[in-house]
């Protein structure tokens, strides 16, 4: 029996587990009492780490499609085959006939964090795509153009807050996002432990609403008129306190001015939250001791999505809690943080590209996946011809699944780095599957950003593996679009990435010695943080090295071309004449959002029989109210249309839901011919995706409305 400690890779919350081996067999995995983060908080999730090691569906050897067969192939035929069709791809077609979608597991592997970039930028493809579009992009938008880095995005201090408004999240089941946090529920009861309150905003009566102090179930796609009116009380109250960021703050007057028509009495009707209330709740902001404004994906996925995003960060400075403890602050992670430095950088910009067909524009340079079917099905110069896929479902997570589906098949190629044939790597001509995560070593990079409290941790591979590691297969790939062919010198690839990442980080690359790989890059990385941190600081920590609270950073952070905290950026105001219409407009008697679950993550996790076991959890939920009106009863079959499409799905009435809305959870529709994942295809559920419309935007970021599409909704027929 042998037992290793590991960071779980498998969502934000960074816990640290213990998992214990029998030989090569994983016996139990518990979370680790002695990390120094999670204090031994574990979830089903990553209790099923051993169920996804062993999953016998999970591919170990290369794909190749041969007469629309896959058949199992050696990795050194696989990339002579991308060799010989890829490369005349780029070179009759041009970088941008090539595209690539990265999913939300890359961010979670460290290889395809680190070397993926490499990747990308070798391809230089304007037309990049990853689930940021039907995610969180509105939150990068919003803290690029007020802070002037994308990723400077402030999180709530959780441990010390004594008031805590959260919007469209879930994190007790969500386990935390854009917010780094394990046991979000022990956090919350400390909230309510120390005197303090937390407040849910949510069409839903999710878990972490009923354990909140207080919950408004507000309409779908109107958290920005709320926020607005509380945005609106606060100035007519004169109780703008900005505080020590009073200086460094630009924008309030212009604030104060578009928040003018923003009353609450003309939010009430279409918020679904009275007027009093929004009073009230602008006074308990006002009048806590520390307190902090969080929206999660229901605010991100909707027609009003950064205005939604800019607003809860406008709220957090005019009550003075942006950087201050107890109020939302930015993280100093130890490796990899582009604002742990005071260089400078170039000013945020978006709309540097615009895609081709909808001219719609970038964003952090990725175009959104609502257009992706666009730009494979539209004839003329730039056309997509050849598709990479890097740990992602788009088949499942796109908007308007369906027609993507059918627009992969156009395809002259495509390659997907995937542990599973599923519903999208089906499509590919070639899949590369990677080592499962207890094979490969891994470093939170990008989680880190977003933590709650500062910390580091550093976890080798807990099981040797024949697998080429992911870093590996991306510099083949590297070099075949490099034109270095299929067998290219990946030592020297990996030499020149690591030279890279030494420069940028001003350190010889010699200083890390003989390692190669992730290991190097992030021994770099972290020599280069503001701890003064190697990798065999971390290697002789197991459980993690504890960096502290967080600290307040304001001003060294800031990075706009002022120099200051830009409350009221022209690019994102433009957008407030929009929101303003809406004060005006009929609302759709029923709207669909999504619901997360907390054994699953998105559509990656339904092959593994612990997560799925038990009742149907793709279902449909209803108020009895709308379940009588339209006839449907408990258990039924309810037929969901969109503009989009259609699906049928069984119906749970519960008034744990808003009257007007309805609630599928996504990731979900395992029925595809052609897939290897039998007990996903055992639990199929239906494709929420499928109803979503790829024309239905927030308007500025490009991400999709997947809270608030109008359906229509009947008892299905037989
Ligand atoms: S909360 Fe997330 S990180 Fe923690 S055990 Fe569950 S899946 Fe893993």
């Amino acid at each position: 029996m042998t037992t290793a400690h590991v960071t779980c890779p498998l969502c934000e919350a960074t816990c640290g587990l213990e998992v214990t081996f029998d030989g090569d067999t994983v016996t139990e995995v518990r979370g680790d009492a002695e990390d120094v983060f999670s204090h031994g908080f574990i979830c089903p999730k990553g209790a099923s780490l051993g169920a996804l090691h062993h999953d016998p569906d999970r591919l170990r050897t290369p794909l190749i499609k041969r007469n629309g067969e896959f058949v199992e192939a050696s990795w050194d035929e696989a990339f002579a085959e991308i060799d010989a069709r890829l490369r005349p791809v780029l070179e009759k077609h041009g970088r941008d006939a090539v595209a690539v979608y990265a999913g939300n597991p890359s961010v979670h592997n460290l290889a395809v964090f680190l070397y993926g970039r490499a990747l990308y930028k070798a391809i230089g493809t304007k037309n990049f795509y990853t689930a940021g579009t039907v995610d969180q992009i509105p939150k990068h938008f919003s803290c690029g153009y007020m802070f002037g880095d994308p990723v400077s995005i402030p999180v709530p201090d959780l441990d010390r807050t004594r008031f805590l408004l959260m919007l469209g999240a879930n994190p007790l089941v969500s386990n935390g996002s854009l917010m780094t946090a394990p046991d979000v529920r022990g956090r919350l009861r400390g909230i309510r432990e120390r005197g303090g309150r937390v407040v849910v905003v949510d069409p839903r009566r999710t878990r972490t609403a009923e354990l909140a102090d207080e919950h408004y179930p507000i309409r779908p796609g109107a958290d920005a008129l709320l926020l607005f009116a509380l945005v609106h009380v606060l100035c007519a109250q004169r109780r703008v306190a900005l505080g020590r960021l009073a200086e460094h703050v630009v924008g309030v007057d212009e604030v104060r001015e578009l928040a003018k028509p923003f009353t609450p009495e003309a939010v009430a009707p279409r918020t679904g939250i009275p007027a009093y209330d929004i009073r009230r709740l602008a006074g308990e902001l006002a009048d806590a001791e520390s307190a902090a404004v969080y929206g999660r994906i229901g605010t991100t996925t909707q027609s009003f999505g950064t205005l939604t995003s800019w607003l809860v960060d406008v709220l957090n400075v005019l009550t003075g809690n942006l950087d201050r403890e107890g109020g939302a602050m930015f993280p100093l992670a130890a490796a990899g943080q582009a604002n742990s430095t005071r260089n400078r950088r170039k000013p945020f910009s978006t709309g540097r590209w615009r895609s081709r067909v909808r001219d719609l524009p970038e964003v952090i340079g990725e175009i959104p996946v609502a257009t992706l079917a666009d730009e494979i099905n539209t004839p003329g110069e730039g056309q997509v011809r050849a598709l990479l896929t890097v740990c992602g479902n788009p088949c499942l997570s796109a908007p308007n699944a369906g027609r993507l589906a059918e627009a992969l098949r156009q395809l002259d190629f495509m390659v997907s780095l995937d542990i599973y044939l599923n519903e999208t790597s089906r499509h590919a001509d070639v899949i590369l599957p990677g080592p499962s995560p207890l094979e490969r070593p891994h470093y939170p990079v990008g989680l880190y950003q977003f933590t709650v409290h500062n910390v580091a941790n550093w976890t080798p591979p807990a099981r040797p593996t024949d697998l080429p590691q992911d870093w590996q297969t991306l510099l083949r790939l590297t070099g075949i679009v490099t034109g270095q062919g299929p067998n290219a010198d990946i030592a020297a690839l990996d030499a020149f990435v690591a030279g890279e990442v030494a420069k940028g980080a001003g350190l010889d690359v010699s200083v890390a010695g003989e390692r190669t790989g992730p290991e190097r890059l992030v021994d770099l990385l972290l020599r280069a943080g503001p701890y003064d941190l190697t990798l065999a600081d971390l290697e002789a920590s197991p459980h993690g090295v504890d960096l502290g609270p967080l600290r307040p950073r304001m001003p060294d952070i800031l990075n706009t071309a002022r120099g200051k905290i830009e409350l009221a950026p022209e690019a994102i105001t433009g957008d407030v004449p929009r929101l303003a219409a809406e004060l005006d407009t009929d609302v759709s008697p029923l709207v669909l959002i999504g619901r997360r679950q907390l054994s699953s993550n998105n559509s990656w996790m339904h092959n593994l029989e612990p997560l799925v076991r038990g009742t149907n959890r793709c279902t449909l939920h209803v108020h009895p109210e709308d379940a009588n009106r339209i006839g449907l009863a408990h258990g039924g079959m309810a037929t969901v249309r969109s503009r989009a499409g259609k699906i049928e799905v069984p119906v749970e009435i519960t008034s744990q839901i808003r009257p007007g809305v309805i609630s599928i959870p996504h990731g979900w529709g395992h029925h595809a011919e052609g897939t290897r994942t039998a007990v996903a295809t055992a639990h199929a559920g239906a494709n929420s995706n499928v109803l979503a419309d790829e024309y239905l935007l927030d308007e500025l970021s490009g991400t999709a409305v997947l809270n608030g599409i109008p359906i229509d909704v009947e008892p299905a027929s037989g």
